[in-house]
């Protein structure tokens, strides 16, 4: 099961100290109560219980989901803990590093629908990036993946919003066409092997890392 670890810590308003639950690791499959909290944020916050004041508490967390096989380490350095490399898991396993709590929600979804997050972060590339001739356009707001409407009347879609800070624009590609970025980048990057069996941060300059380590010329960065 899942450890639980108090630790103590301070309301930045009014000093208040008061008792934080940390999770050592997270396991949706053995927990999927706990899942849920994590996926509303509820893990990171802390209401003060002299003055209410709600604030947000880091502390790096290990998410496992053994039934689909991955793993994400979300930590400030976004690197994998000890913890998280003394599992002995198989080459089918996915492993991710990500560096907040907005990240690592962002992730779970991806994983969940058995999508490649590789691939979803290169739809992120080109949207962000739009057709060749606004090539500077990385100006723009990084994305989120926000989630998959499968009821859209134009089929299923794929959600992304801005971040930080506003998650106010919306973004929407289909299915059809997340696919077509599939294939593109299996091709363009069949270097970059399966994505499985080894601890990875796959973010937005995942591409245009790949796309440096081949020699290549890199998209402009922002
Ligand atoms: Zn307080």
């Amino acid at each position: 099961m899942t450890q639980q670890v108090n630790d103590a810590v301070n309301c930045p308003k009014c000093h208040q100290e008061q008792t934080f639950t940390l999770y050592l690791p997270v396991n949706a499959t053995l927990d999927p109560a706990l899942k849920g909290k994590l996926l509303k944020g509820d893990l990171f916050k802390v209401t003060c219980e002299k003055c209410g004041h709600q604030f947000a508490v880091m502390y790096p967390l290990l998410y496992h989901d053994m039934d689909k096989q991955f793993m994400i380490q979300m930590s400030e350095n976004a690197r994998p803990a000890e913890d998280a490399t003394r599992f002995r898991l198989g080459q089918n396993y996915r492993m991710r590093c990500v560096g907040d709590p907005d990240h690592l929600e962002e992730k779970i979804p991806i994983f969940d629908e058995e999508m490649d997050d590789r691939a979803v972060e290169f739809v992120k590339l080109m949207l962000r990036q739009g057709p060749p001739a606004k090539g500077d356009s990385m100006q723009s707001p990084a994305l989120l993946f926000a989630g998959i409407s499968k009821n859209h009347p134009r089929g299923p879609q794929l959600f992304f919003v801005t971040w930080p800070p506003d998650r106010k624009t919306c973004l929407a590609v289909s299915w059809s066409d997340y696919e077509r970025y599939v294939t593109i980048f299996d091709k363009e990057f069949a270097g970059a092997g399966s994505g499985r069996g080894r601890w990875e941060r796959v973010e937005e300059d995942y591409t245009i890392r790949l796309e440096a380590d081949r020699g290549r010329p890199a998209p402009p960065e922002k």
